[in-house]
């Protein structure tokens, strides 16, 4: 007999497994566990099966939610993840690394009196599932179009474009710079948070569904965009994403010592130094780590100190906890990990030996203010109160900018004043005919499963365009 909606509401959440945080802080495998089948189970059988399905509304790409949970529990884990993948073509990955507790989670019901569904865990189940049990999508084959569809940039968006149209019966390649796919699922977020080889899964599956990759080449460089259309594609969609590192631009930024999250964690993840010596990438690895910033490049990187050796670590963070953008579940992992959370404390100068090497960080503390434009309340500093955080080794994880490679080349394509690419925020469409773009390129860094929205958009407005071109 099904349990009454009341007494679902009041069994807690069931809580994933995870490795000990001190145990975990010294290797780079994957920090929560996952779920059993009978975990999962259990935490389905909480779901109420609203009829209005809010918590559909708060995923940008739709999962059918109360659909996969019913399936999940009734045991039927095989249809669970079909349901999924009708919508998601990366439920391994958003499963770990979606702002659940902003997104599907928080719309459903159950948090306002306890705590929500675990979307995020029971779809990761779902995706872990059917890899275990090599079940791929039972999407029926669709009769090829005749199109061509290039794809710039293998991130998420770019990964969404492509599974969508594959499955419409275009030809579609994906051109991509680096020499691996994924984008920051694979150069950014570390391994101890999205195992590589759940990328590699997801990438393959898309592989096995007739999507061409091609690594190693820079549209804007090795190929133009007028030169996609001389090939003979029908439409390019740009994924390219907002990869630039950004400085704070404040003295002593060249010192020894100072570097980018995104060169730090980019020899971290996608030349694995911290393989050595089985991989020999260089990469510093200092005692006394500050990771400058409070979104999930800064626990990334300040997480990925610990584990290559430092002996403390500290994220400087000029606004408060609340204001912090990283997902809640990253920063409670930093600090039972041991990581140190200096708040309201923003860094003016950086402080340097005779030989040029980093040995502290001037720092100013910060009060509150009025909200500034993006609805956050802005820092003000507090005269007089600078102080010192010693450190050999500074992360700079303030944010990043549009990556202008492709942009540079292509003089006619419409960019913001942030040199973000213009694009319709319904349909992806560019200025330039035949071209969409989408993801982080055209809002700046954001999120995964928002890149994933972007991409399913522009790949519904290409097959309109494709379909009425004929
Ligand atoms: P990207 O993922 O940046 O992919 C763009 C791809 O285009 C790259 O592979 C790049 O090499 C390629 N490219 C660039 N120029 C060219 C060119 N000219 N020719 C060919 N290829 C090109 N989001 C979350 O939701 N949850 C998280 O926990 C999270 N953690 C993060 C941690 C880190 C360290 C970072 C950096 C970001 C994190 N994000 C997270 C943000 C999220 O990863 C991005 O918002 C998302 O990856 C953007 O997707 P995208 O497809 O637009 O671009
Ligand atoms: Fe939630 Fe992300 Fe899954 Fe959508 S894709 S249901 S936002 S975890
Ligand atoms: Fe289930 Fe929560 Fe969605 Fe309701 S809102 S269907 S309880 S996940």
């Amino acid at each position: 007999m099904e349990t009454a909606p009341k007494h679902r509401e009041k069994k807690p959440r069931v809580s994933m497994p995870e490795q000990e945080p001190d145990q975990r802080a010294g290797n780079f495998q994957e920090v929560p566990l996952g779920y059993t089948a009978e975990m999962a189970v259990e935490e389905a059988s909480r779901c109420l099966q609203c009829k209005k399905e809010p918590c559909v509304s708060g995923c940008p790409v739709g999962v059918d939610i109360p659909g996969f949970v019913r399936c999940i529990r009734s045991g039927e884990f095989g249809p669970a993840i079909q349901k999924i993948w009708a919508t998601n073509s990366l439920p391994a990955v958003c499963g770990r690394v979606c702002p659940q507790e902003i997104q599907c989670e928080g719309r459903c019901v159950l948090g306002k009196k306890g705590e929500p569904l675990a979307i995020g865990h029971l779809e990761r189940f779902a995706a872990d599932f059917a890899r275990d049990a090599c079940i791929s999508c039972d999407a029926a084959p669709v009769r090829s179009t005749g199109k061509k569809v290039a794809v710039v940039g293998s991130g998420p968006a770019g990964l969404t474009v492509a599974g969508d149209l594959i499955a419409k019966g275009h030809q579609v390649t994906v051109f991509e710079a680096l020499h691996k796919t994924g984008g920051v699922l694979a150069y950014g977020i570390p391994e101890f948070r999205l195992p590589k080889d759940i990328v590699a899964h997801e990438v393959a599956q898309l592989e096995r569904m007739g999507v061409r990759f091609e690594c190693n080449m820079v549209i804007g460089v090795t190929l133009t965009l007028d030169e996609l259309f001389e090939e003979g594609y029908d439409a390019v969609f740009l994924g390219v994403g907002a990869g630039l590192p950004r400085f704070m631009d404040i003295p002593g930024e060249t010192l020894i010592g100072v570097m980018s999250a995104n060169e730090y964690l980019s020899r971290a993840n996608l030349m694995k130094a911290y393989r050595f010596p089985e991989y020999d990438t260089p990469i510093p690895r200092g005692r006394n780590v500050a990771v400058i910033g409070g979104g999930n490049v800064a626990t990334d990187a300040a997480r990925s100190a610990l584990r290559l050796g430092a002996d403390r670590v500290s994220i400087v963070y000029r606004r408060s906890r609340q204001e912090m953008p990283a997902r809640a579940e990253e920063i409670r992992h930093a600090e039972e990990e041991g990581v140190e959370l200096h708040l309201l404390t923003n860094p003016v100068r950086f402080l340097g030996d005779d030989d040029g090497r980093l040995v502290g960080m001037e720092c100013l503390k910060m009060t509150l203010g009025e909200p500034d434009s993006s609805g956050r309340r802005r820092p003000v500093p507090e005269e007089g109160s600078e102080f010192v955080i010693e450190c050999d080794l500074v992360v700079v994880a303030v944010g990043s900018g549009a990556n202008p490679l492709l942009t540079r080349s292509t003089g006619d394509l419409k960019l913001n004043r942030w040199g973000y690419i213009e694009a319709d925020p319904e349909t992806g469409k560019t200025n330039l005919e035949g071209v969409w773009a989408g993801g982080d390129i055209v809002t700046g860094s954001a999120t995964v499963i928002l890149a994933m929205g972007a991409g399913r958009k522009a790949a519904d407005s290409i097959q309109k365009y494709l379909t009425e071109k004929g």
